[in-house]
């Protein structure tokens, strides 16, 4: 039997913990792992050098890490995966991703807007060597190119909520591999791998830690991906601290509870701001989750000046219900007209719903609403 999701959350990679006679998982900071046999070491970085694939013993803290992989076991496990790779942020997630791309021979990429808006600017900016063409959802597979690499989406999006159909964008995308950043889901509200994602990545620094006290990135994908990635996280060194993956472990296991909590409240804030006078739109995606965004009539700095108990702060995914305006602060980095066109307009504010009671949350809200 496959047990609930709720189950596997506080279980997974800890499976072996009561063969151990342990209860917390072991945290192991080792930089290396001595060995007598030199031989043999050869054979595995030669394996390691072939595959990505790293069985047995650890080598050293860049190729792998006993800590980090049982969170990346964990998240794999929960969002339906073989593998998956941790890396130190969400944007070393995505930069592994384009350079594995690149690797390849595949520099163009297809990409949904709007997303986050670093992941805007990598892409944006050429950076790391690749090509972005933007498209609409339903235009993706006419931008596809012999030497497209790689497809992105978020759905929801940061920060409009907007939502893309998974299964219809995976049939346009073919072979190409689709990657879907899920951050904003989670595996609790949505596993982007049933429906056709290849690579699924999550800014761990949002609702898999869940407290705001670590950063961290993570894919989840099938073997030859994940020996790829690997392979990139090796050389580039863009790793995850044991400690960040002991705390993201720890995270995962209360996922579900915060997730479906958050959500619910959410949900009642978005019913009350959708019929308040000085909010001109409410976004709030069909799949439900702790994120709402809209948009006031008066001025979004004074409302953000004035909240009291909410955390006027980017970043999302903690305890706290956490605000920010995107166009000043998460999105600043993507060129206004780039920014406008795809929906993230001055008016918008984004929140991130936490674990407080409703009644406090909307209590100050409206308290707040009343300046703008
Ligand atoms: C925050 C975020 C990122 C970047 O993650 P970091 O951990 O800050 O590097 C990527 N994608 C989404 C959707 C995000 O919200």
């Amino acid at each position: 039997m496959t047990s609930a999701l709720r189950t596997r959350a506080v279980h997974a990679g800890r499976d072996d913990l009561t063969d151990l006679g342990v209860h917390a998982v072991p945290l192991d900071l080792s930089t290396t792992y001595p060995s007598r046999d030199s031989a043999e070491e050869a054979a595995r970085i030669d394996r390691f050098a072939a595959t990505g694939a790293v069985p047995g013993l650890p080598i050293y803290g860049r190729v792998g890490n006993p800590t980090v992989e049982r969170f990346e076991q964990a998240l794999a496990e929960l969002e339906g995966f073989e593998h998956a790779v941790a890396f130190a942020s969400g944007m070393a997630a995505v930069t592994a991703c384009l350079l594995a791309s690149v690797a390849q021979g595949k520099r163009h990429v297809v990409a949904v807007r709007p997303v986050y808006g670093c992941t805007d600017h990598i892409l944006s900016s050429g950076l790391l060597g690749t090509e972005v063409t933007w498209a609409a959802p339903d235009a993706v597979g006419a931008a596809l190119r012999p030497d497209t690499g790689l497809v992105l989406v978020e759905t929801p999006a940061n920060p409009t909520l907007s939502e893309v159909d998974i299964a219809a964008l995976a049939e346009a995308c073919g072979e190409v591999p689709l990657l879907v950043d899920n951050t904003f889901a989670t595996p609790v509200l949505q596993r982007p791998g049933k429906h056709g994602a290849r690579l699924v990545l999550h800014s761990a620094t949002k609702f898999l830690g869940g407290h705001g006290d670590v950063m961290g990135g993570v894919v989840a994908c099938g073997a030859e991906d994940a020996g790829r990635l690997r392979q990139i996280r090796f050389a580039t060194g863009g790793v995850l601290h044991p400690l960040a993956g002991y705390l993201l472990l720890r995270g995962l296991s209360t996922l579900p509870l915060r997730v479906n909590a958050a959500s619910a409240t959410a949900a009642e804030l978005v019913e009350r701001l959708r019929s308040h006078p000085a909010v001109r739109a409410v976004h709030y995606p069909g799949i439900g989750g702790p994120l709402v965004a809209f948009e006031v009539e008066g001025d979004p700095h004074a409302l953000i000046g004035a909240v009291r108990l909410i955390t006027p702060a980017v970043s999302l995914g903690s305890v706290d219900t956490l605000i920010q305006h995107p166009a000043s602060i998460s999105h600043r980095i993507v060129d206004e007209g780039d920014r406008h066109d795809s929906g993230v307009t001055d008016k918008l504010i984004r929140m991130s719903v936490g674990l407080e009671d409703v009644e406090d949350l909307w209590h100050d809200l409206e308290q707040a609403l009343k300046t703008c």
